[in-house]
């Protein structure tokens, strides 16, 4: 983002903000400038080259996204005519979709909620691209602002931007990718159980013949949209297949993964199929994970190669990482955003029910991977497996930075690795993550950290929602909350 001119009305402070390092009320220049937009007529003129491009591409409209508390990716859509209109004064957008939730009824929260007010949604030029699955139809993640120009301290995505700042302002990058799970079903009624296209073993060579047509053109699809595809392949439960793409800064991450499962779902839709973010599509049955890998660098150097510490960590790395560790139970709140997920996040599902780590250990729920040797330097990261395919991504990253920055300034070295099966440890010997929302919601409520981060009224619209949905299904069984949430992410 550009740098802000005098005419911009100026940051509107956080009424009810606490002090620290991140919050918005007190946020230090590089994360003000962070979430601030760039000059109007810079972006009409930007804006004005990429209309130009789109048109030669035969694009019509641009879809402008934002992905709500509850998880959910929502839009608004201009014409291609008025995208200039759009990049110079937003496009109009109400706060109460801060209290939505994933069934679509509405809560309320102590800063944000109700049926006044409204907001701006700016689309980022800087993501803007055609749709590959959907000819005639571009596509750009947005920021929300306020239609003062101050930045909306709802927005999920501005949350991102705030924490990668943060980390920028520590000399530090990251460097992350979110694997993207998805089970593809037949498009029939909604409320049927899900019929499979494919009946092929889990990883197995027939599900990739059964769907040769469909794949590649999921593949191919995320490669003219500038995707770097590292892998696809099936997965374990019935219909379920997996993508990771190139890891990338945490904010476009985090977009790449709206990207991209917007992309598999129409490839699907092009296919007569329906993809499944949700957490649990079948109860019992292996979940949709959206494993976060994370790498932390300074100076061009992978702090989690070459140090003193557990497997070549640097003590930078290992700080960062034990925060990640720590905070696990509060992130929850934000890897997880659905009730369902909590069934997902159960022993030897490889979902990383237990909050441990260990080398490459796939029940922990954060798996250290040095890459092979001759490769580790490049290679070297971690993965934080417990988050699934609900979350809504920027408040994913964004947590997780403020946990490891956290993490970083304590320095507390890990815990002793855990290596093995946790489900065949001694019992108690090493604690689960919160098996309920309410739990992990406990958990959130008491985390300064968090709740500094992403500021009072963000912390409370998530905390609204997240009480609200579960209520809602506190007294559904797994049937019930499976087949409530399989269609909605
Ligand atoms: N599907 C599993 C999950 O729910 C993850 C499988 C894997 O390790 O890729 O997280
Ligand atoms: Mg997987």
């Amino acid at each position: 983002m550009g740098t802000v001119t005098a005419s911009q009305p100026a940051e509107p402070a956080d009424p009810t903000g606490r002090a620290g390092p991140f919050g918005p009320g007190t946020a230090p220049a590089a994360l003000t400038a962070a979430v601030a937009l760039p000059p109007r007529a810079e972006r009409a003129a930007r804006a004005e080259e990429a209309a130009d491009r789109l048109r030669t591409a035969a694009v019509d409209a641009v879809a402008v996204t934002w992905v709500d508390n509850a998880g959910i990716t929502r839009v608004k859509a201009v014409p291609l005519g008025g995208l200039v209109h759009a990049a110079e004064w937003g496009v109009g957008t109400s706060p109460c979709f801060d209290v939505f939730l994933a069934d679509d009824s509405i809560t309320t929260s102590p800063v944000i909620g109700g049926p006044t007010g409204d907001l701006r949604l700016y689309p980022d030029l800087d993501r803007l691209v055609p749709l590959a699955a959907q000819p005639g139809w571009a596509w750009a993640p947005g920021d929300r602002h306020t239609q003062a120009g101050g930045p909306h301290p709802g927005c999920q995505r501005l949350f991102a931007r705030r924490m990668e700042a943060a980390v920028a302002a520590a000399g530090l990058s990251v460097k992350a990718g979110i694997e993207v799970e998805w089970v593809v079903a037949l498009a029939g009624a909604p409320n049927e159980p899900p019929q499979y296209p494919t009946h092929g073993p889990a990883y197995g060579m027939h599900r990739l013949t059964d769907l040769s047509d469909y794949l590649r053109d999921v593949l191919r699809a995320l490669g003219e949209q500038g995707l770097g595809v590292l892998q696809i392949h099936p997965e374990y439960a019935p219909g379920q297949f997996e993508v990771s793409v190139a890891p990338e800064g945490p904010v476009g991450a985090a977009d790449t993964s709206v990207l991209v499962r917007q992309t598999v779902r129409a490839v699907s839709a092009r296919y007569g199929l329906r993809a499944s973010f949700a957490p649990v599509v079948e109860p019992d049955a292996v979940g949709n994970g959206g494993h976060l890998h994370l790498s932390l660098w300074r100076d061009g150097r992978n702090l989690g190669h070459d140090g003193p510490g557990p497997h070549g960590l640097t003590a930078e790395a290992e700080g960062f990482l034990a925060g990640v560790l720590r905070a696990l139970p509060e992130l929850l709140v934000l890897g997880c955003s659905s009730p369902a997920g909590y069934l997902r996040l159960v022993p030897s599902h490889w979902a990383g029910a237990y909050q441990c780590w260990g080398l490459e250990n796939r029940e922990a729920a954060l798996r250290l991977i040095t890459g092979s040797t001759g490769e580790r330097a490049a290679a070297a990261n971690a993965e934080v497996k417990c988050f699934d395919a609900s979350a809504n991504p920027y408040l994913a990253v964004g947590g997780v930075l403020a946990a490891g920055l956290a993490g970083l300034e304590q320095r507390h070295p890990l815990p002793p690795e855990f290596t093995g099966d946790p489900a065949a440890a001694e019992p108690g010997t090493v604690p689960r993550l919160p098996q309920t929302p309410t739990e992990a919601i406990a958990a959130y409520e008491r985390s300064a950290v968090l709740r500094e981060a992403l500021g009072e009224p963000l912390h409370q619209a998530v905390l609204a929602v997240r009480r609200a949905e579960a209520e809602q299904y506190a007294a559904v069984g797994p049937e019930e909350l499976v087949a409530a949430t399989r269609w909605r992410y």
